[in-house]
Order: structure tokens, then sequence, then C-alpha cells
């Protein structure tokens, strides 16, 4: 009798874009874009500005909804899922412009960011054990983004730069698997982004990023694999330095004077 051998079946990708399109009017700003990518992706999202990146992480994270195509994040449809669910489903974002808030300490924003990725979180409010594991792993996050320091000052005295990672730090407070970041390194400091680039390097294969940047030192030290949009369309997605390298790449960024 021949031994029964099972067959290795590839692992489903964490996120699975197909024909993702998003109009407004006449403008179709994400346009037919078929994306796969496996756990623990580092992956970019580069291109001219106006290109669609952020209209493609806020169709990703559900701020915005697509006309066409499906999101499916392991193996589940998310089209239609309420960003609420999609953020306690393991998908995370940080903003070109940090969700701070500004009267309440450095410490308490993460906590609070982890609260409310928690499934119970209503009680979560009533249970000092749970309090306390909320305010530990809340300051872990703080360490690993330089901010401990500041964790008992309000977040009104930040930096941009210290908001942009206390940002991180709350988006992280969630336990990701796909962390979504909008232009981490915009209007930072060279010592920040150094910061942001150990943070984000020391970050667990469990997570996958998508990082949508213009800094390409920043997409070349964090990202293994990258796709260039243009005008809503892919127009290569493939390994970093080869897709960089694409003639039409070259040629997008310099029909448009864009930087990066
Ligand atoms: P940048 O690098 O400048 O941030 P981007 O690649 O992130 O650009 P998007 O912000 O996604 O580009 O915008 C893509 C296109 O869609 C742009 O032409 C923009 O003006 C348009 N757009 C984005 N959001 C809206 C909206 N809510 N209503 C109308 N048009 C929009």
């Amino acid at each position: 009798m021949t031994p029964h051998r099972p067959t290795s079946v590839p692992a489903p990708p964490l996120l699975d874009l197909t024909g993702l399109t998003r109009r407004y009017g006449s403008l179709t700003a994400v346009d037919d874009v078929t994306l796969r990518l496996p756990a623990g992706a580092r992956h970019a999202v580069i291109g001219p500005n106006g290109a669609g990146k952020t209209t493609l992480l806020n169709l990703i994270a559900g701020t915005d909804r697509p006309d066409r195509g499906t999101i499916v994040l392991d193996g589940a449809d998310i089209t239609r899922t309420a960003t609420a669910r999609r953020s306690r489903l393991g998908v995370a974002r940080s903003f070109q412009q940090p969700s701070v808030m500004a009267e309440l300490t450095v410490l308490d924003n993460v906590v609070l960011a982890g609260w409310s990725h928690h499934p119970a979180r209503q009680g979560a409010w009533r249970s000092p054990s749970r309090l306390r594991r909320h305010t530990e792993s809340a300051g872990r996050h703080l360490e690993a983004v330089g901010l401990a320091d500041l964790a008992h000052q309000p977040a009104s005295v930040l930096s941009h730069g210290q908001r942009r990672l206390l940002d991180l730090a709350a988006a992280l407070a969630g336990d990701p698997r796909l962390l979504l970041l909008d232009e981490p390194a915009a209007g930072l400091t060279d010592g920040d982004i150094g910061r942001l680039l150990g943070v984000l390097g020391g970050l667990p294969e469990s997570v996958a990023i998508i990082l949508v940047e213009h800094h390409v030192e920043v997409v070349a030290q964090l990202a293994t694999t990258v796709t260039v949009l243009a005008a809503g369309r892919v127009l290569v997605t493939g390994p970093v330095q080869e897709a960089l390298a694409h003639p039409e790449v070259r040629e997008a960024y310099h029909s448009t004077g864009a930087k990066g």
C-alpha cells in the first residue's frame, strides 16, 4: 500500500486585493489594483503625487470604500467590513497627520489605543488586572519608540516627530497583523528617521507592513518588495531594486517631477 502523503497547500496570502477601484467623479484614484501580500510582508507603495497611494491605504483600512474589487484578509472578505472591526481583525493605521489626543498623557494615548482594539473593551475599564496589563504593554511600546521618558507628560509637549512616533506606538498597541503606514518619515529629523527605522526594522515577522513613503532610502531599508502606482494603476510590483530601476518607473517620476 502506498503511504498517504499530505499534499503541501501553499499558505493563503495575508492580504489579497483584486481589481480594487475607487473613482471620485470622473477621476479614477485607484484603478484595478491587484496585489497579494504574504504574512510578515515588508511592502512599500510608491509613486508620484496623486498616484492613489493614500486612497489605497484608506480602502484597506476601511475609511473609504471601493467602487469595484475585493479585499480579503486572511481568507475572509472584508471589502464591506467596518473600519473598527478591521482594526480588531488586526489592521492598524498610522496617519500623515498623527491623531494624538493632546490633553491626555503620552502613556494614556497608547493605553486608550490598546483598549479600543481589545475584544472585551467595555469590560476592560472595570478590570484592574487588565488595566495594569494594558498600561504595562503601553509602556513597552513607548520604550520601543523612545518616548518612555515622556510617558507622564501631556502629549501636547511633543514635537511633530515625537507625535508621529506616538502615533506609531498607538498603532502597535492593538498588536496588529497588518500595519499601514502613510509617509511615516515625512517631516522627521534625521535622528527621528533613524529611530523610526530601528523601531520598524525590529518589529516581529508576525506584523506585515505596507508603507507609503517618498523617502527612497527609507523604502530601500525597510521594504523587500514594492508596488509602484501611477495615476491609480500598478506600473510594477516586485523586489525593491528591480522595481526602482524599471524604465517605466523612472519615466513616471521624471514626467511628474515628483520627489523620491
Ligand atoms: P500624495 O503622494 O500627494 O499624498 P497619493 O498618491 O497619496 O498622493 P491620493 O491622495 O490617493 O494620492 O490621491 C489620488 C487622487 O485622488 C488625487 O488626484 C486626489 O486629488 C484624488 N482624491 C483623493 N481623495 C479624494 C476625495 N476624497 N475626493 C476627490 N478626490 C480625491
